[in-house]
């Protein structure tokens, strides 16, 4: 037995603190990164042979560490995608590292994985997949895609006239960069349909009717984009499915942002046509208020993704307890020991009930109207396209790319906004302008407001 430390029982007590401290605050700071050398300079040396202790690593921390990341649950943080995790789940993040759960396997992490599942049963749900579908919780949106494309890719190649074949995905210039580069690392090659706004199933047949014979030999799937992380924007997923059922190609939906909108009544039906999907991708992390990370990968048909990742041999046989027999996490997705990231939001739905989620949601989207409308009465700024979910896409009348540039840089330095700038397809050429993301309900009208009036 450990004898109890005095100090150790101090530092848990100060940990404690300062996360409910952290997350009972409703005025975080926006945080700014620091050149290496500076926190260097800042904190010294704090890796040594014998330790610098607790309490001064802690502090050199709070006073120097902390605030050189930019946290991403800022009311004026509407740059990239950012989050806001309940505190609940925030909570629960705490219990579920201080449990040291395996989560690959049912017999180590049952109790883990049970909660999981309920948090995945809703989310499935939310989906319309008929029954039989599940998901797994992965490390994000990343990996739930690379599982997806890995699980479409060995179930074509179990057909021998494919097995010499390098494969072939076709996706939208709008698919997120993971797909990019998870394609890449599954060695498949991909086709970008340039589409400018949604990719529609009559875009997708004539590229299709467009490849040569081997070509299409090699097509094997079409990512579709359920919330562009850039412009939130939802494919024609009814029209791409009937493309996929007919052309016997798997249709995976990445709506790593967007998927949190399947909870919203207002926008679901955008997302009609998911329910023919045969993977989807969404991410707890970004828009169901769970901490980092937490991603999720859903199958229609869970058994053919066993197929492709299970690492098991035999060692489960040996377990003759009927209560080690259960879901195996790790047989659907790339990792094998993982964390049982999805019990933090299990607990956040558990408590808050998933009308509160909705609810949320909503928020987001009621805040891209409202920022949308507050945009066209505003003489200096104009919308680039109408609010897309929570994505707000506009730009100030006369500035050039230098002034984004310089306005997001002031905002930030003084501690008030992160507001980033994006590229928008404009003809042939690449526009620089303003883009919000609204995922945190406590942002504000006013908040609103006096972004668009720094603008000035
Ligand atoms: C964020 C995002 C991803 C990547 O997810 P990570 O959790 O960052 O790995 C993939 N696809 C879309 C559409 C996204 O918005």
């Amino acid at each position: 037995m450990h004898k109890i430390d005095i100090e150790l029982i101090e530092m848990t007590l100060d940990v404690m603190k300062y996360a409910i401290g952290r997350i009972s605050s409703t005025e975080h700071q926006i945080g700014k990164p620091k050149k290496y050398e500076e926190l260097k300079a800042l904190v010294g040396d704090t890796v040594t042979e014998k330790g610098i202790g607790g309490e001064y690593a802690f502090n050199l921390w709070k006073e120097h560490l902390a605030k050189a990341n930019v946290p991403v649950d800022h009311p004026r943080n509407l740059a990239f995608v950012p989050a806001s995790p309940t505190r609940a789940a925030i909570m629960f993040d705490l219990v579920t590292s201080a449990s040291s759960i395996h989560g690959a396997y049912w017999m180590e992490g049952a109790g883990g994985i049970f909660c999981e599942n309920e948090a995945m049963s809703w989310i499935v749900s939310l989906t319309g997949l008929p029954e039989g579908a599940f998901g797994v919780f992965t490390s994000g949106g990343t990996a739930a895609n690379l599982s997806a494309i890995v699980t479409a890719r060995e179930n074509w190649r179990l057909d021998d006239t494919y097995k010499r074949e390098k494969g072939l995905i076709i996706t939208s210039i709008g698919a997120h960069s993971s797909i990019k580069a998870m394609a890449k690392v599954a060695d498949v090659d991909i086709l970008l349909v340039d589409s400018e706004e949604k990719l529609t199933g009559a875009a997708l047949r004539e590229t299709i009717d467009n490849l040569n014979f081997h070509q299409r030999k090699r097509l094997f799937s079409v990512v579709a984009t359920g919330g562009t992380t850039n412009a939130g924007i939802i494919d024609d997923l009814e029209g791409i499915a009937e493309v996929c059922e007919k052309e016997n190609l798997w249709f995976h939906v990445d709506a790593a942002y967007g998927g949190g909108a399947l909870a919203a009544d207002s926008v679901r039906h955008l997302f009609n046509g998911i329910e023919r999907a045969d993977s989807i991708t969404i991410d707890p992390h970004k828009w169901m208020f769970s901490p980092y990370d937490c991603g999720a990968v859903i199958y229609r048909n869970p058994e053919l993704a066993k197929a492709a990742h299970s690492q098991q041999g035999s060692y489960l046989d040996i377990f003759k307890d009927e209560g080690a027999h259960g879901f195996n996490p790790t047989d659907y997705q790339i990792q094998l020991t993982r964390r049982v990231r999805g019990l933090p939001l299990w607990f956040s739905l558990a408590t808050h009930g998933t009308d509160r989620y909705k609810e949320a949601v909503e928020r987001g989207l009621e805040l891209a109207q409202l920022a949308g409308k507050m945009i066209k009465e505003n003489p200096n700024v104009e919308l680039v396209r109408e609010p897309s979910l929570s994505c707000v896409l506009y730009r100030r009348i006369g500035w050039e790319p230098e002034d984004y540039t310089h306005w997001t840089y002031e905002n930030h330095e003084k501690g008030f906004a992160l507001v980033t700038p994006t590229k928008w397809k404009n003809g042939d050429t690449f526009e620089t302008v303003s883009r919000f993301c609204f995922i945190n309900p406590d942002t504000t009208e006013n908040d609103i407001k006096m972004i668009l009036d720094s603008m000035n």
